[in-house]
């Protein structure tokens, strides 16, 4: 993301002397590239493999531009907030190129609001960043079908366990949750819970706006922000319409 690789030169890791001597050895098979998939028994062997695979079939084409990409950095103009689920790549489900989109995965796809600055804020960072350094045009909040998180919220029905990270980050939901229990009393936990999962879109498109940075751009049409619902079951996209109120086929 940054434009200063060597940042990440500079920050050496203290290792144990087990896990030093354990890298070491990686490292060494790393020397003979051809050999990775075979040297490191230990390491996950389909990520190696796809790398290989990559490095091979993608990395030396024309279309993919790295070298481009490198010498001009990036300039993506869609900054993407999607879930952290594996079924739900923005990348692939848009099937965009390097270079195209910024993306922000976190559980559920949340964005929290303009509040406190205790802890730490790796959405809120990463937003600052693609707005206010890298110009996006666009905002996607990117929802989707069967979100674990979402139906972890709908199953505690507005309790959580202090101990979980997760109970605790799903908050940022509870709004969309209470209204839905409201106007969906009657409706089954499948439908209760897609309608959760798209009422929290709104709410992150609502807590976009509680930002200062964001919400002057989008006043001023050079920033546009949109909500939409991935349907994995159905492969198919739908985008919020706000005249209608309603999520509808793109
Ligand atoms: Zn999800």
């Amino acid at each position: 993301m940054r434009d200063s690789p060597e940042i990440c030169e500079s920050a050496p890791v203290e290792l144990t002397a087990t896990a030093g001597e354990s890298v070491r050895q990686q490292g060494a098979a790393l020397a003979a590239p051809g050999q990775i998939s075979k040297q490191n028994t230990n390491w996950p062997q389909p990520l190696i493999e796809g790398f290989l695979r990559f490095r091979d079939n993608h990395f030396p084409s024309d279309d993919i531009e790295y070298l481009r990409l490198f010498s001009e950095g990036q300039k993506p103009k869609f900054l993407i907030i999607g879930c952290c689920d594996s079924r739900v790549d923005p990348a692939i489900i848009f099937n965009c190129a390097p270079g195209e989109l910024f993306v922000v995965r976190n559980v559920a796809n949340l964005v929290p609001p303009n509040e406190e600055r205790i802890g730490h804020h790796g959405t809120t960072a990463a937003l600052e960043y693609g707005v206010c350094n890298l110009g996006v045009e666009h905002i996607v909040v990117l929802g989707h079908e069967h979100c674990g998180g979402i139906q972890t919220l709908m199953q505690t029905g507005g309790t959580s366990n202090p101990d979980s990270f997760i109970d605790d980050w799903m908050k940022l939901a509870e709004s969309a949750r209470v209204s839905v229990e409201r106007d969906y009393a009657d409706a089954s936990l499948d439908e209760r819970q897609r309608a959760c999962e798209q009422r929290a879109i709104l709410v992150s498109l609502e807590n976009l706006l509680t930002y200062q940075w964001i919400a002057q751009r989008v006043a001023a049409k050079t920033l546009r922000i949109h909500g939409w619902y991935f349907d994995i079951k159905q492969g198919q996209l739908m985008g919020y319409n706000s005249t209608t109120g309603q999520f509808e086929p793109l």
